[in-house]
């Protein structure tokens, strides 16, 4: 779903008339200005901003949507059960976040309500799942379109049909892996490290350094773990990072995590093991590497795959 660097140039040439190439050239100028503190594509929505090109009333396509992007109007279909979680702030506030998924004809997104109102609407039934909905004033944040006090949600007379309820996934070798992909590739273990812990903040899933969230302040963080494994595929070999409740897809159990016997024994079945992995690829800057950052993991049905082979 992310917006791609050429697209989004290309959207701001036929909105300012100068051509791709003039564009592309005021973004690298951005970007080296800025001393690469900024992504290309957040350097180019500063130069759509400098010539006085705004997106912000225009109805976007999930296609589109870029992450960081801000005041994102979007049509969509609700294609997934919504899940409504409660949690306590630090400051002793009963809160509740809902996520679902939308979708429109050219891909889906999760999407996630921090707002108290617009949960209500769903928990009365004044939305629902299989509804197309108007989300105004919406961000992106990790590939998610994230609304808050100051969006707008209401039911839409738009009827879509022919929306893409599967998640886009591309079959990817793992020499072929790219910053920003969804890929889904078939690859064995080769590598499982010990599991580390670390502090979230419970509105955002962000961390949270010494109970304090960068946005929400002060929290009662929530302990959750991170396991670093390696993948290989013949191509080449990838780090798979798998965070929290992710990684009870390994069979992996809290109990396995929090003890070093347990953990060894459970390692060995591990490594080795040949399935599907599924996830977002993200560059690791702490180590400039590209991580797979993984959502799920499928296992190699045999049938299905001769199937696929005779086919
Ligand atoms: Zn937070």
């Amino acid at each position: 779903m992310l917006y791609n660097y050429n697209q989004l140039i290309d959207k701001i040439s036929k909105a300012s008339g100068l051509t791709v190439n003039d564009i592309d050239r005021r973004v690298e100028a951005k970007c080296a200005k800025l001393s690469g503190l900024i992504s290309k594509e957040g350097a180019a929505q500063i130069v759509a901003s400098e010539l006085g090109i705004s997106f912000e009333k225009e109805k976007m396509k999930v296609a589109e949507l870029l992450g960081g992007m801000r005041k994102v109007n979007i049509t969509g279909k609700v294609i997934q059960e919504p899940m409504i979680r409660e949690f306590t702030t630090k400051a002793g506030v009963k809160s509740k976040v809902l996520s679902t998924t939308l979708a429109d004809e050219t891909g889906n997104v999760r999407t996630v309500l921090w707002d108290t109102n617009h949960i209500k609407l769903f928990e009365d039934g004044k939305l629902k799942n299989g509804d197309s909905i108007e989300v105004g004033n919406a961000s992106i944040r990790n590939d998610e379109l994230h609304l808050g006090s100051f969006s707008e949600i209401k039911i839409s007379k738009e009827i879509m049909e022919n929306v893409i309820t599967e998640k886009r996934l591309h079959e990817k070798k793992i020499s072929e892996l790219k910053s920003g992909d969804n890929a889904r590739l078939r690859a064995v273990i080769v590598q499982v490290f010990e599991p580390r812990f670390f502090e979230t903040c419970p509105e955002c899933n962000k961390k949270a350094v010494e109970s304090r969230c960068a946005e929400h302040g002060e929290v009662m963080p929530v302990r959750k773990a991170v396991l670093s494994i390696v993948l290989d595929d013949g191509t080449e070999s990838v780090r798979g990072a798998m965070f929290g409740d992710q990684i009870k897809i390994l069979n992996l159990t809290n109990d396995d995590l929090a003890s070093e016997e347990l953990f060894t024994l459970k390692k060995r079945e591990i490594l080795g093991k040949e399935a599907f992995f599924i996830g977002n690829v993200r560059a690791n800057k702490v180590f400039n590497t590209t991580d797979l950052v993984i959502n799920e993991i499928e296992e190699i049905n045999l049938d299905n795959l001769i199937q696929s082979l005779k086919s």
